[in-house]
């Protein structure tokens, strides 16, 4: 793409009224928009960035044998009086309005409620079972306080999948296929290392959740780290009985502050039983279908990233999520740049084009807040000897190629 195309502009200013850093930096990068506290629109490159993470997010959910739909925001009450989840003393983030007639709808914060009664209508023996769907949908959430930029939305992307399954032993094998997707979700999306699997609150049908959290600064959570084991318990949960059943103890753990980034949950016949979800077994006896649910959060996933990789002069996107692999720069030298855009772009190659006309400075400081994987630039210079200077964001390393060795290097 060409950035003389490109709508958005980079800005030096930090916004105004912006508490975090991941809403400052993709905000003076063209990235989102602010319309209130909470409330973000995505741009053209913000919105490269949230698709990737959503399709990443997509094959694996596909790869579990994941049913992709769509449900509505608006969401009828009476379907939420049945599970005692409508009155605002039970869910107090309820964002609600009225239809002409008075009647009261409310704009969905998750869809157990509405993806249970969906199921209904299709299963009613065990041979329909097991069935997983998902979907990446917008929720809403009257959330206290949105201070955390992109992190948590008043309005946002979430993906929720549900599982609907006969028995325990069904919900547990795929509970452990899920938490291995979501493992994979944020290895590809770069912060794999820095993403650990945490004990949480269960409720009524299971001891614990898992939650995946993301270690960061900019956290709103507090767990206790093991490293050495690769888990951690949230401090919600920390007692002498959590560290017992997990074989952990009190001098191994590391207090960090850490993201919410994703969050699995066996919900065994919580939302079947009220709402009548319920399959025919072998011999014919009727049964609640046991049930559970797994979330996660592509624009909190994205606010993450940023939080973690970012440095004094911007953002640094990992390839798997940057909206595009490399930055070319042309300085004053047009024809050797168009030729190279070209190049590159045929050989499937996705490159934002800095094609303005702009000093090498304005150029490099936009350049580094946008935060592509990989520099290039075309100068009168590099031309002289015959190569092209690549400069990595994230290690800062510069390296001199041919053409030849540019293509090879970029398409590796
Ligand atoms: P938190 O404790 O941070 O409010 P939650 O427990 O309410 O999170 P879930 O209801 O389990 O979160 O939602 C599933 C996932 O959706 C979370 O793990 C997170 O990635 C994302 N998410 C939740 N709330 C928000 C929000 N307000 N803005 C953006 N993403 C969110
Ligand atoms: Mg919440």
């Amino acid at each position: 793409m060409k950035q003389s195309q490109l709508f958005t502009k980079t800005r030096k200013e930090a916004p105004k009224d912006e508490v975090s850093r991941n809403a400052e930096l993709l905000i003076r990068a063209g990235y989102v928009h602010k319309e209130m506290a909470g409330v973000y629109s995505y741009l053209p490159l913000g919105l490269r960035v949230l698709n990737k993470i959503e399709n990443i997010i997509r094959e694996e959910m596909d790869a579990i044998g994941g049913q992709e739909v769509s449900m509505t925001a608006l969401q009828d009450r009476m379907l939420w009086e049945k599970t005692d989840r409508w009155d605002d003393a039970k869910v107090d983030n309820w964002f609600k309005t009225k239809l002409k007639n008075g009647n009261e709808v409310g704009l969905g914060f998750t869809h157990e409620e509405a993806i249970t009664n969906i199921m209904t209508n299709h299963i009613s023996s065990y041979k329909d079972l097991p069935i997983y769907a998902y979907q990446i949908q917008t929720k809403f959430r009257n959330e206290t306080r949105a201070k955390s930029g992109i992190m948590r939305g008043r309005e946002f992307s979430m993906k929720d999948l549900y599982s609907f399954s006969a028995t325990q032993e069904d919900l547990d094998a795929f509970y452990e296929l899920a938490k291995q997707a979501y493992k994979n979700i944020f290895e590809r999306a770069g912060i794999g290392e820095i993403t650990f699997v945490t004990f949480a609150s269960g409720g009524v049908f299971s001891k614990y959740s898992h939650e995946f959290q993301t270690l960061s600064d900019a956290g709103e959570d507090t767990i206790y780290l093991s490293r050495g084991k690769g888990i951690a318990v949230n401090k919600e949960v920390l007692n002498d009985e959590v560290l017992n059943d997990l074989g952990l103890t009190r001098d191994e753990l590391e207090e960090v502050h850490s993201i919410e980034t994703g969050n699995i949950f066996k919900l065994g016949t919580r939302f079947s039983a009220p709402i009548g979800l319920n399959y025919k077994d072998e011999n014919g006896e009727q049964k609640p279908v046991i049930m559970g649910s797994y979330g996660i959060g592509p624009g909190r996933l994205m606010g993450t990233i940023v939080e973690s990789f970012a440095d004094d002069k911007g953002i640094v996107w990992p390839e798997s999520v940057a909206p595009f692999k490399v930055h070319l720069i042309d300085l004053r030298e047009k024809e050797a740049s168009d030729a190279l855009y070209e190049k590159l772009t045929d050989a499937g190659i996705e490159v934002l084009y800095d094609d303005r006309d702009q000093s090498a400075g304005e150029k490099f400081g936009g350049s580094d807040l946008l935060g592509m994987p990989y520099r290039v630039v075309v100068s009168g210079k590099t031309l002289a000897s015959g190569k092209f200077e690549v400069k990595v964001r994230k290690t800062g390393e510069v390296l001199m190629l041919d053409e030849n060795e540019l293509l090879a290097y970029l398409k590796r």
